[in-house]
């Protein structure tokens, strides 16, 4: 392949097809993490293109189209308050940058672009025209139970749900631990605390796909001899569907009003990520569960992702398909996530499979496509 590095900072490389400058199927995922993550959640699914396109040029096989493998970055939200800021850029969905937005030790997003040889003004050139691209297609871990549960290396994603991160805020008033008599506190924190409980109530109380999940929680002025004043704690809703989504959306802030309103604390939401729920290309979804019972001998199980992927942002681009191969007990986030080798080898055919079967069909002609 040849390498480049994209106006976003994303690794991209590209194996031409037969003929020089056709349009590319796109296999992707990230290279970020989270924190004090695994190893396979992102980078496999990037190590599973270099490895199809290695096999490909070792055989001296060229396809009707180019295939480019992206490394995105960003896709977790771990640094900045943003996702998937990368992936955004090559779909063009990025209007503009949030340069001003800062790390926790208060670095802006503009700063750690240039520190990192980046110009925050040739940022969105990143983008693709549709033209350019046939496809997308991401391998990833499930990063959850469903597949080992079932007995099965590989599944195929049907949806990817839609997803609600909010800023939840409640300003109380702070106060002596010892003087200040329970009856007249406006305790940020217990409100939090009560918050919490009945978000993962309205989670738990609705259909199998729903989950709503506080992750973070920062209490102001946080010493043990102060009520506290002030919290700030991440929300984060999700569903197969947008319906169910917010619904559920709704529900939270009502109940949690109704606890601001009986503590007498001030409480704000401050929605900071929307993602709709991506349908995965139905087509294109069928070609590759074509793949995966040609190379398994078994009917392949379909899913929904609860988690958010690059592909959701990729599909304003393109159409998408996506791979998930089992992970051990579902973990994931984790330094314990782990991938069986076979696994991985399966999902490696199921790819060459699907590459060579797409490149039969007209779909990668994009005059006779239609999403
Ligand atoms: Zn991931």
């Amino acid at each position: 392949m040849t390498t480049r590095t994209d106006a976003a900072g994303n690794l991209i490389g590209r194996y031409e097809g037969q003929a020089p400058g056709a349009p590319a199927l796109l296999i992707g995922s990230h290279l970020d993490s989270v924190r004090n993550a695994g190893r396979y959640d992102g980078t496999l699914g990037v190590m599973l293109g270099i490895e199809v396109v290695a096999h490909l040029a070792a055989q001296g096989e060229r396809l009707p189209f180019a295939i480019e493998v992206i490394g995105f970055g960003d896709e977790e939200g771990s640094r900045f308050p943003t996702s998937m800021l990368t992936s955004r850029a090559v779909a063009g969905t990025l209007d503009a940058l949030p340069l001003d937005t800062v790390d926790a030790s208060g670095t802006t997003l503009h700063d750690v672009l240039r520190q990192n040889g980046l110009d925050p003004a040739r940022y969105l050139e990143a983008a693709y025209r549709p033209e350019q691209v046939v496809a997308y297609l991401e391998a990833h871990i499930e990063q959850g139970p469903v597949l080992e549960t079932a007995g099965l290396g590989v599944g195929v994603v049907t949806a990817i749900a839609a997803q609600y991160r909010f800023k939840v805020s409640i300003q109380g008033v702070a106060g002596h631990a010892g003087t200040m008599p329970m009856s007249l506190r406006k305790d940020a924190l217990a409100a939090a605390a009560q918050a919490m409980v009945a978000i993962e109530r309205i989670g738990a109380n609705g259909p199998p796909d729903l989950v709503a999940t506080v992750g973070q929680l920062h209490v102001g002025p946080g010493a043990s001899n102060v009520v506290p004043g002030q919290t700030t704690f991440s929300l984060d809703i999700r569903a197969g569907t947008a319906q169910v989504r917010d619904q559920a959306t709704t529900r939270i802030c009502e109940a949690l009003q109704n606890i601001a309103d009986e503590r007498g604390v001030d409480l704000s939401i401050e929605l900071q990520n929307d993602l709709p729920a991506t349908p995965c290309n139905p087509a294109l979804t069928a070609c590759l569960a074509a793949s995966v019972t040609r190379i398994t001998g078994q009917a392949a199980h379909h899913l929904v992702s609860g988690a958010g992927h690059d592909a959701m942002v990729m599909a304003a681009l393109t159409p998408v398909c996506m791979l998930f191969l089992r992970c051990h007990q579902g973990i994931s986030h984790n330094p314990a996530e782990a991938v069986r080798h076979d696994d991985a080898h399966t999902a490696f055919l199921v790819m060459l499979d699907f590459i060579r079967a797409f490149a039969t069909t007209t779909a990668h002609k994009p005059t006779e496509f239609s999403a």
